[in-house]
């Protein structure tokens, strides 16, 4: 049995996590643990996790939970993602970026994919063979996706597509990215449009830089560029152009319910391992649990940890349910991703100098936490998306 942080607090559980999402929860755990864990410090040097490690989490069934069987799927529902998510969470591994190739590529794909484009690219997601990444932001385009400049213009039975993205996740080792692109520029909105592109497959296409981060080092984060890139017509998604922005806001609820899964797992992550820190070390002949201060500190972190694990676990059970709206995805994302910066911070806090130190993993956790306010859209643009609510 895998350790759970969140048993380990003694945090509220999901109903949604009976039987087979925890036998899930365990194999992720176990297999995070023994397969990625190891390695994890050279995937961090290398700034990416290796092909291999994709082929074998789909081996292992941790590709494509929540797709149905016969494309090759394991027939789960979101619930089944966040068991995956968690796990990677809990044990360390964050940078390992199938959550988004599971919980955000592949749902394109079985919302708005035709039968053919299901049947020719789901499986393939689930063994790993493809890699998959979702390509909205621009150098110009972040938060106001509307702003958008990669153009698509129809040339027979092709798409030539001009532009350039910034910020892809899985960016390096994606062969398999959706691209948010204009087909009517003079539309808007109404004009944008979402065509898949087989990196493989197409000439034109290039890879920028794995850029530089402060944090999530072993995922590949990257520029790409398409210089008169020909894409068949059958690979836009919909069965006509000019859907694009609505697929995304239906699409996006579920990617910021994913980042509070990260969130809330390295939560309980820090949590724990900070409570068992300071049961060991020492200070002024006592240990540092026994300071007042830090029995306050970390009693007001559980009592947070707890709010958020119960207000998570009510967005998970109403997502499957498929009740989740947009706005209450948006608190989720905002609320979880506040709270883990502030809870990694204090942990980070009472783990002293050792805190700062790479080799105690709070560190890593403080650096990867950060871009949780910022990717998904920012925590101002939550705001803002709620605020219109009121
Ligand atoms: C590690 C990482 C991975 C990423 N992965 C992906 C990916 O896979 N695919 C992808 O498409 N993108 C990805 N992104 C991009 C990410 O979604 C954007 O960075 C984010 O949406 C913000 O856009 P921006 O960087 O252009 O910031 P800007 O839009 O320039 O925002 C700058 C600041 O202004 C604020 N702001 C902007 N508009 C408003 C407003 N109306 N009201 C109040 N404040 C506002 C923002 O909140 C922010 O604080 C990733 C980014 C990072 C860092």
């Amino acid at each position: 049995m895998a350790t759970n942080p969140a048993e380990v607090l003694g945090l509220p559980k999901p109903a949604w996590a009976a039987d087979e999402v925890g036998m899930l929860y365990d194999m992720a755990h176990r297999f995070m643990s023994e397969e990625i864990a190891p390695r994890y410090d050279e995937f961090e040097k290398n700034e990416m996790v290796d092909r291999e490690s994709w082929l074998k989490a789909g081996a292992a069934g941790l590709l494509c939970a929540s797709m149905p069987e016969e494309y090759g799927g394991s027939g789960g529902t979101f619930a089944h993602e966040s068991a995956i998510i968690e796990a990677i969470g809990h044990v360390g591994v964050d940078g390992f970026g199938i959550g988004l190739h599971n919980s955000i590529v592949a749902p394109y794909i079985l919302h708005y994919g035709s039968e053919e484009q299901k049947k020719k690219w789901l499986p393939k997601l689930a063994t790993g063979e493809l890699i998959g990444a979702i390509a909205m932001t621009e150098p110009g385009a972040g938060s106001d996706l509307q702003g958008v400049k990669t153009r698509a213009e129809k040339d027979g039975n092709q798409y030539r597509i001009n532009g350039s993205k910034t910020f892809i996740t899985n960016g390096q080792l994606a062969n398999f990215v959706i691209v948010v692109t204009k087909t009517d520029p003079a539309k808007g909105a109404k004009g944008t449009s979402l065509i898949v592109v087989e990196t493989d497959e197409v000439d034109g296409f290039e890879r920028g830089r794995n850029l530089d981060k402060i944090g999530l080092k072993a995922n590949d984060t990257s520029e790409l560029f398409f210089n008169d890139m020909r894409v068949p017509t059958s690979n836009l998604l919909g069965h006509e152009e000019g859907q694009g922005f609505i697929q995304l806001m239906q699409q996006l609820p579920q990617e910021r319910l994913q980042i509070g899964t990260g969130a809330i797992a390295m939560i309980e992550r820090a949590l724990t391992l900070t409570i068992d820190y300071v049961k060991e070390r020492k200070a002024f002949g006592k240990a540092i649990i026994d300071f007042q201060n830090t029995q306050f500190k970390l009693a007001e972190l559980k009592t947070e940890a707890t709010i958020g694990r119960v207000f998570y676990n009510d967005c998970v059970a109403r997502h499957v349910a498929g009740g989740l709206d947009p706005v209450t995805a948006s608190m989720a994302k905002y609320w979880l991703s506040d709270l883990q910066g502030k809870v990694v911070d204090e942990c980070l806090q009472l783990h002293g100098g050792y805190g700062y130190m790479n080799e105690y993993p709070i560190a890593r956790m403080y650096r990867d936490a950060r871009v949780q306010r910022i990717y998904g859209g920012t925590n101002e643009i939550m705001k803002l998306l709620i605020g219109r609510s009121l």
